[in-house]
């Protein structure tokens, strides 16, 4: 009895704030989010060390007068929204009321706002107004958080690299700047402006700031209409694909959303015309009666509920489909920098079946299938296996598994053989994959050499991209490849590792930062396994590429020597065997 208390206002903010800030970008998103709310068409966000000193964002929106201002920071304080029915009709960002004092019970903050007619400077720590003051009365708002966790030592530990947290900040305003064409954003880390868009409505124009000319030289707008849902916005020729899924901006009344369900169905749409796991750019602007869908799930996730779903998906599907039925897919080999995957896998294809013709014609005894040009040849395979000269210290390991003899290959894939102790059938992608992983590894371990590339690669990437990159540049370094910056959203990678085959480097460089960039918790050792697994998979014959029994047999006696020869990188088994015994006993000629 008695045991119940209602918690004291600051508390209750407190815990608010748990919920709503976990990053400085969750406190750039609530204060950019009130400055559109408040009908700015200029939002300028200045910050220092990536927002973990400093974070302020300066509108020029309606402003507040002093006693709106004190009333911003009571807890579910709002102007956006006053009765049940209106939470049907959200049109605004915020409406909850909780950011502000949220965010007030964990840092130092000032604000300076002013509606035209009265302004004032308030002063605010941990929660508490410390003093007021009258301000000028230039129109907008200006609010500076500093000391972000300071009294809430646990959660500021909790705050990534400064790199990373800066990532996170980019990535959103982008995001905000491709919904509101309309508004000029200005984003300034540390005195250096990292974006600028015009603001005159023109949502190419964003994209151009955000994504560099060659990108948007190659996205193409679409539009659509059904009787509930209107879509336009941009899509990307497939030739631009993406490692990362945040290449997609979905917006729902100028909201940006993240949407598994509608990501997938914007991907499949492109399916067959990218390669798996890759994504498109788009921006997609959806728009919709409030009342059909529900905004009102968490304050950080993000999604929202759709009532009628199928028909959004169906219209997506239709739109885009279409458009990119009537572009013209072939991708332009001139742009070297923006090689894509298929064309870079194609180039290599041809320079290893080019090298492997020359050596043909000189060597006409040689009997291996180069009938079809697109098969992967010998000559591949040797190039995939041979990326050191084989060890002969093996002769003092004791192998797993006895030599086998390849008899045959079943659907293009599985290398079926035998030994004395029993049949095995062995998947030459998991295989080869499983050997040049170790390889690999070894060649790691051991020093590894670096090779300046003859014509140094550069690769156009987004901002927060760049910062990721930056944030390994040392370990990357490490490892062999040399990057430096180049220009405001471009890499320059000058040199790679050894153990990268001739011919290999420009598109294991490409995934290999792309890996990076999709890896955004760090941890070194998941990341060189990740590296080298990657490489271990671009570098290696896959399934249905031409395998002669000869290539078969190297690749076996290569996988024996392996320390685990049962399982490739990635854990999928390699070798399925049968005892002689368990075969006697299946066709019963034992019991
Ligand atoms: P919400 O946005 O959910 O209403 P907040 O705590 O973020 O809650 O903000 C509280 C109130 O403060 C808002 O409803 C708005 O009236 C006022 N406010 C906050 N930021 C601004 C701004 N930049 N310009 C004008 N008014 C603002
Ligand atoms: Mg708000």
């Amino acid at each position: 009895m008695g045991i119940i208390k209602v918690m004291d206002e600051d508390l209750a903010n407190k815990i608010a704030a748990g919920e709503v800030v976990e990053k400085c970008m969750n406190v750039v998103k609530e204060l950019v989010e009130n400055s559109i709310d408040a009908s700015s068409d200029e939002i300028i966000i200045r910050l220092e060390e990536s927002g973990i000193n400093k974070i302020e964002v300066e509108d020029n929106g309606i402003g507040m007068d002093k006693e709106d201002a004190k009333c911003a920071f009571l807890r579910h304080a709002t102007s956006k929204l006053s009765s049940v029915e209106d939470l049907f009709y959200i049109s605004s960002l915020g409406f909850r009321g909780e950011a502000l004092p949220s965010i007030a019970s964990i840092s130092k903050i000032r604000l300076k706002t002013s509606n035209g007619i009265e302004g004032c400077i308030i002063n605010i720590d941990g929660g508490e107004i410390k003093s007021i003051k009258s301000s000028d009365l230039s129109k907008g708002t200006k609010i500076t958080v500093e000391n972000l966790f300071y009294n809430t030592p646990v959660r500021l530990k909790y705050l990534k690299n400064p790199y990373i947290e800066l990532s996170y900040i980019v990535d959103y305003i982008n995001k905000m700047a491709l919904s509101y064409p309309s508004i000029k954003f200005i984003l300034i880390n540390n005195g250096k402006e990292l974006l600028h868009t015009s603001g005159d409505g023109n949502l190419l124009k964003v994209i151009y700031s955000i994504y560099g000319s060659d990108i948007t030289k190659k996205m193409i707008d679409i539009s659509g209409e059904n009787d509930d849902y209107y879509i336009s916005g941009y899509i990307s020729y497939p030739e631009i694909a993406k490692s990362s899924k945040s290449s997609i901006t979905i917006l729902v009344n100028g909201r940006v959303i993240k949407n598994n369900r509608l990501n997938k169905i914007i991907t499949l749409c492109y399916d067959t015309y990218i390669p798996k796991g890759k994504t498109p750019i788009v921006i997609l602007n959806i728009d919709v009666d409030p009342i059909l869908i529900d905004v009102n799930i968490h304050p950080t996730k993000m999604d929202i509920k759709f009532s009628k779903m199928e028909v959004l998906e169906e219209l997506i599907k239709e739109v885009i489909s279409k458009r990119l039925k009537e572009i013209n897919l072939i991708p332009s080999i001139s742009t070297r920098d923006y090689l894509s995957t298929i064309e870079v896998i194609e180039t290599n294809k041809n320079i290893i079946n080019n090298n492997f013709e020359d050596k043909k014609d000189n060597n006409t005894n040689n009997t291996n299938n180069t009938n079809n040009t697109n098969n992967i040849t010998y000559e591949e395979i040797k190039l995939d296996l041979n990326i050191e000269e084989d060890k002969e210290d093996y002769e003092h390991v004791e192998f797993h598994i006895k030599e086998m003899i390849p008899k045959c290959i079943i659907f293009l894939t599985y290398i079926i053989c035998e030994n004395e102790d029993g049949m095995y059938i062995v998947d030459q992608h998991a295989a080869a994959e499983r050997v040049n992983y170790e390889k690999i590894m070894d060649s790691f371990n051991n020093n590894i050499k670096k090779y300046d590339l003859l014509v140094p690669i550069k690769i156009e990437l987004k901002k927060d991209e760049i910062l990721i990159i930056k944030d390994r540049l040392d370990i990357l370094n490490d490892l062999g490849f040399e990057i430096e910056e180049f220009g405001d959203n471009t890499i320059i990678i000058r040199t790679y590792p050894s153990f990268i085959k001739e011919n290999m480097e420009e598109e294991v460089i490409r995934s290999l930062i792309d890996k990076v960039i999709e890896d955004k918790t760090f941890d070194k050792e998941k990341f060189i396994w990740r590296m080298v697994s990657t490489i271990a998979c671009r570098m290696s014959v896959k399934a249905n590429d031409y395998l002669s029994l000869e290539d078969a047999k190297y690749i076996l006696n290569n996988l024996r020597k392996c320390k685990n020869p049962f399982t490739c990188p990635h854990g999928r088994p390699t070798i399925i065997s049968y005892t002689k015994y368990e075969l006697e006993k299946l066709f019963k000629r034992v019991m």
